[in-house]
């Protein structure tokens, strides 16, 4: 039988919480209790850890390729492309010879302005699966947890 880690009481139908940033496996009054102490301040915060932690921004290596495909697609000079994304020509020309990496903020500025495809978002939810099975492997709090929401569902 497994007891709950906030008040230590044995039970069969043990409810996986989040208390304060970190994952315990409660009785169903600790639960309760658990939730309801969580201000709305932890919960933004941890949405905003996930979006960071979930998605990230890349520049595509042939990014010089692609801004000049953009810049021929509406015939302009690079001297107007500088000007209207507020940039010296030099520094576009160094963009253009792949020698400085746009940051996302100026590739995003290129694409609204040329209407080209330079950021892409990369999900990094494939390495966290891994992270996951790897560090839940042994644990024998895996098949407990299982129990739990088996008996979590039979009561819905
Ligand atoms: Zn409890």
């Amino acid at each position: 039988m497994a007891s709950c880690e906030m008040c230590g009481k044995d039970t069969t139908s043990l409810k996986t919480s989040v208390v304060a940033g970190s994952t315990m496996s409660l009785c169903t009054h600790c639960s309760i209790m658990g939730s309801m102490k969580q201000g709305e301040q932890v919960k933004s915060v941890g949405f905003k850890k996930f979006t960071h932690d979930d998605v990230d921004l890349e520049i595509p290596q042939n990014y010089a390729q692609i801004i000049q495909q953009g810049i021929n697609k509406k015939h302009l000079t690079p001297h107007q492309v500088a000007r209207a994304v507020n940039l010296k020509e030099s520094t576009l020309s160094h963009y253009l010879k792949s020698q400085i990496k746009p940051d996302i903020v100026m590739a995003r500025t290129f694409e609204s302005f040329l209407e080209i495809k330079l950021v892409y978002e990369v999900t990094k939810k494939s390495i966290d699966v891994e992270d996951y099975k790897a560090s839940s492997k042994d644990s024998s709090d895996d098949s407990s947890n299982k129990l739990a929401n088996m008996f979590a569902n039979l009561k819905k």
